[in-house]
């Protein structure tokens, strides 16, 4: 490692181009990359993954419905024919601003324009005891893992007698009442109400709770009045628990506790309740706002910082409408990387720079089947239309034609059948914190 660090990274062709790197190939980074595609500079993506993530359907991925692959797209393939965009696997560690270079852990890299686009991690808030017992959605592996531990969990709980001690196990508890928190509640409940009996008939799934913790007064505090009743309703007649104006103390991996409730018996605690960005070193302090958001003025450059530019939910732009910054969700990632690449585009045609104006298209959150609320700037719906938009725009949204192809079947199957086909335990090799601490007492 030491030794990659000392080295530039090999095998980057030369180039007279300005050299553009970008670093994280989400929405925004990417979005970028195939911007810049057959444009007048050497573009060099770097990501830690060899793969684009689709995180809106990540919940789909830890309640069964889809296959992780069918929401990740192989970063090499959409650059087969450009000869201007080189992708590397590669993980940023740092930045030298002043020699204008960034370090990763295969080797250095010096730029001319650099793109910060690494996203946000999930926000524990400082609760160590969540940060190691709880499970976080972040990535498509992190999707994958909650899969495995639900199906593992019930694998468990079939082969104990008392039922009281089979509890732990079948709960599952959520927090964060947005819209990761509300899908994902939703879908747990309709396996809980349609699957999960078929598969294991020795268990009562009478006393199986689905609850969803939310700190304020509502779930989906960002859609409109109509958006959050409805989904409350909609929650509500799926059977899930939603504690509204409830916050989770602590968590010991078997009972979460809560401010002046009675603690919930839960193996299964699913952590959707904050984000916070992703950090590299050397980058100076002071462009980072207190919420760990890098300050960017109207053309995503980091103020004070020429040439270094940040995209997305690492980014805070604040302008006349969002006082505070534009809300940390895709389509402001993507607006902001067709806004840099036309503004890099017409730097080298010595035009002038158009600053950003966010355009919100609106937003969406599904319950479950039939079951969605959307909210768009002229008008908001819910029920079985709310919910084909979704179908329709989430799969407009993914990349590949394979992969809209292989949601398609997948959604109709499980439309038709009640039965999301991917329920085997596939073990991961990593074995996690809290994991370690279990199968030690089980010992
Ligand atoms: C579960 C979930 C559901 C969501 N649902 C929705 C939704 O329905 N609608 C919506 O609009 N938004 C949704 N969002 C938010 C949306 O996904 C983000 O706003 C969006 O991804 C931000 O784009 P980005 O380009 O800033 O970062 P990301 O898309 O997160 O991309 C960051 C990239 O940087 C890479 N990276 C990070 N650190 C490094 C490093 N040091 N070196 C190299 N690479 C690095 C990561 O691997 C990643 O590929 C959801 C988010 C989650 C987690």
């Amino acid at each position: 490692m030491q030794e990659a660090a000392n080295n530039p990274i090999p095998n980057i062709p030369s180039s007279p181009l300005p050299k553009v790197v970008i670093i994280g190939a989400g929405f925004g980074g990417l979005k970028l990359a195939r911007e810049l595609n057959k444009k007048p500079f050497q573009v060099i993506l770097l990501d830690k993954n060899n793969y684009h993530q689709f995180q809106p359907l990540f919940y789909q991925v830890a309640t069964a419905g889809l296959e992780p692959s069918a929401i990740s797209f192989p970063l090499r393939k959409i650059f087969h024919h450009s000869n201007n965009v080189i992708f590397r696997m590669a993980e940023v560690k740092g930045i030298d601003q002043s020699a204008k270079r960034i370090q990763t852990d295969v080797g250095y890299l010096d730029f001319d324009h650099l793109v910060l686009a690494m996203g946000a991690d999930t926000n524990y808030f400082g609760a160590k005891n969540i940060e190691t017992f709880a499970s976080p959605m972040k990535t498509v592996s992190e999707a994958l893992y909650i899969r495995n531990k639900i199906i593992h969990n019930y694998e468990k709980a079939i082969n104990i007698a008392q039922s009281e001690n089979r509890r732990a196990l079948m709960n599952v508890v959520i927090v964060g009442g947005g819209p990761t928190g509300v899908e994902l509640a939703g879908a747990m409940a309709e396996l809980r109400n349609n699957v999960l009996p078929k598969d294991y008939p020795e268990l009562s799934f009478k006393n199986m709770k689905v609850v969803l913790i939310e700190a304020g007064p509502s779930v989906l505090a960002a859609m409109s009045d109509v958006a959050k009743s409805s989904s409350l309703e909609y929650l509500q007649d799926l059977g899930v628990e939603v504690l509204l104006d409830t916050k989770v103390k602590d968590y010991d991996g078997k009972k979460v506790y809560l401010e002046d409730k009675e603690p919930i018996e839960t193996e299964t605690l699913l952590w959707a309740a904050g984000i916070k960005p992703n950090k590299i070193a050397g980058l100076q302090e002071e462009y980072y706002a207190r919420n760990g958001r890098i300050y960017v003025d109207e053309y995503s450059e980091i103020r004070g910082a020429k040439n270094i530019y940040a995209l997305g939910d690492i980014s805070l732009m604040q302008d006349e409408a969002y006082p505070k910054g534009h809300p940390q969700v895709a389509q402001v990632a993507l607006q902001q990387a067709d806004n840099l690449a036309k503004n890099l585009i017409r730097s080298t045609k010595d035009k002038q720079k158009k600053a950003f104006h966010y355009k919100d298209l609106g937003s969406m959150a599904t319950v479950g089947r039939k079951l969605a609320v959307v909210d768009l700037p002229f008008i908001k719906f819910q029920g079985l239309f709310a919910w084909l938009t979704w179908l329709f725009v989430h799969l407009m949204a993914i990349l590949g034609v394979k992969n809209k192809l292989f949601i398609f079947m997948d959604w109709s199957w499980n439309y038709l059948s009640f039965d999301p086909s991917l329920r085997l335990l596939i073990k991961p090799k990593y074995v996690r914190e809290s994991e370690r601490h279990e199968l030690i007492e089980e010992k």
